[in-house]
């Protein structure tokens, strides 16, 4: 796979059952963590409450 950037070679990189695009070249990454990151938020969210709660 070519980078859209720079068109170097691109690195698949591979974290648990996920795995992305990134290019050493220059930088960029496909990185699909968006689910992730919004999956993740609301437990942050939650937690940052019951501290607040717990106070
Ligand atoms: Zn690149």
């Amino acid at each position: 796979m070519e980078c859209p950037r720079c068109q170097g070679e691109l690195e698949e990189l591979s974290l648990g059952d996920v795995s992305t695009i990134a290019c050493p070249h220059c930088g960029f990454a496909d990185v699909p963590v968006e689910h992730v990151r919004e999956s993740e938020q609301p437990e942050s969210w939650r937690e940052a409450f019951n501290r607040f709660y717990e106070q």
